[in-house]
């Protein structure tokens, strides 16, 4: 696989894999991250494994894990889409155009998936968006057994008594959640606090591999560092076990490469801020332009608590996360990242349709460019094949103007 011969976002991946036949770890990241969805329909479909669909990211994948079930990141179909698939949620269920190409390329997946053998049920989030809570009343029509969570929202002066409520009626949901997954409110506590240490061991772990990229920022492309952060830390490709081998070799192999001097010279560090999509050739386009992401906002790297009870402990970890302002919190995120990395400038990348992020991303571009950072703000879509032109030659050149 030469790069004039890709055509869809696998053939992406396989160019990756070339790109990285030095590493073993990488190319089982990548494996791992290619076959996750089939790999888990097919468990499913053999009556190997229960699967849900699901966000994939967050407390629900301790819980679902903990319940003896895969989640499968919805959000990962999206490579599997192409336009006519996106057409599916405009001509079909009259999705207005201009909706967020995430939610029309699940919505297109799954109708082709409805009453078929695979995957049939679906945890979504009321937290999520409006977009995504309205494909989930549709699948419910459409023959899925959906589940939601109510909203999760922490205002902004919520402590002490009203936050310990918040966090009891979380503990309720989260129940809820463990009874529509097994039929049980009870959730095996000690399976759960399994899934927790595994969690802030691979956070810990993929600190560290953040650190040692700092001294080897070409080792680890820009597509193979999205894949194994974005969807890996989160639901380990629904296979914890292989996930947590292959980052452990690939701290191995960092720390036994030797500092190449001239790398570190020339490279480019950069904190990518925004949603991750699935238009690789952007990617691509960074790499090529010397470029490195160094620097990620949207991974999630606070701890969960082990010193409550496990189910608390999730509940927790929520409305830590959720205060009000968060835009402001991810910006002070963003600015530690810049800071510590040096980096030299933020892609900041969001998709078309979703109104509340492209407000943040100008909010950021605003603040960064009034204290001489530059930043790129793109808007892009989730349906698969070559990004354009225009976004490529763009993203070549802020690079290149960094250098
Ligand atoms: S990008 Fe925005 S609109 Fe699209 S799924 Fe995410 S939150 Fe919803």
């Amino acid at each position: 696989m030469e790069i004039e011969d890709i055509q869809s976002q696998r053939d992406y991946v396989d160019y990756c894999k070339k790109v990285h036949s030095y590493s073993p770890a990488i190319n089982k990241i990548l494996d791992l991250s290619e076959a996750y969805v089939p790999d888990a329909e097919k468990a499913y479909q053999e009556g190997r494994k229960k699967a849900v669909w699901s966000n994939a990211y967050g407390w629900e994948v301790p819980v679902i894990y903990a319940c003896d079930t895969i989640p499968v990141a919805f959000s990962e179909m999206g490579r599997l889409s192409d336009r006519e698939v996106m057409l599916i949620a405009e001509d079909y269920y009259q999705f207005p155009v201009e909706t967020c190409s995430m939610v029309k390329c699940t919505v297109g997946q799954w109708h082709l998936r409805r009453n078929t053998s695979t995957i049939n049920r679906i945890l979504g989030n009321s937290s999520a968006c409006e977009p995504y809570n309205l494909a989930w009343e549709i699948m419910k029509r459409e023959g899925y057994d959906v589940y939601n969570n109510d909203v999760v929202y922490r205002g902004p002066t919520v402590e002490g008594k009203r936050l310990e409520e918040l966090i009891r009626f979380f503990v309720e949901q989260i129940h809820d959640v463990a009874e529509w997954l097994t039929g049980n409110r009870q959730i095996d506590e000690d399976k759960l606090r399994v899934e927790i240490r595994r969690k802030n061991r691979l956070l810990t772990k993929l600190r560290t591999v953040l650190d040692l990229r700092r001294k080897h920022p070409f080792y680890v492309r820009s597509l193979a560092t999205i894949l194994m952060l974005n969807i890996g830390l989160n639901n380990y490709f629904g296979k914890p076990e292989e996930y947590e081998a292959a980052i452990d070799l690939l701290i191995a192999e960092l720390e036994n490469k030797p500092v190449n001097a001239a790398d570190l010279k020339k490279v480019i560090p950069l904190v990518w801020a925004g949603g991750t999509g699935q238009e690789f050739g952007i990617y691509e386009a960074i790499d090529q332009a010397g470029g490195a992401l160094l620097g990620l906002r949207s991974v999630p790297f606070k701890l969960y608590r082990e010193d409550v009870p496990p189910v608390e402990s999730l509940a927790r970890w929520v409305y830590d996360n959720a205060g009000a302002g968060a835009g402001v919190y991810a910006r002070n995120v963003l600015e530690h990242e810049v800071d510590k990395l040096k980096a030299r400038g933020i892609i900041l990348y969001g998709y078309i349709g979703c109104s509340f992020a492209s407000v943040d991303r100008e909010m950021w571009r605003k603040y960064f460019h009034e204290k001489g950072i530059p930043s790129i703000n793109l808007e892009g879509s989730f349906q698969t094949g070559a990004p354009s032109g225009q976004v490529l030659t763009r993203v070549k050149a802020f690079v290149e103007m960094l250098a």
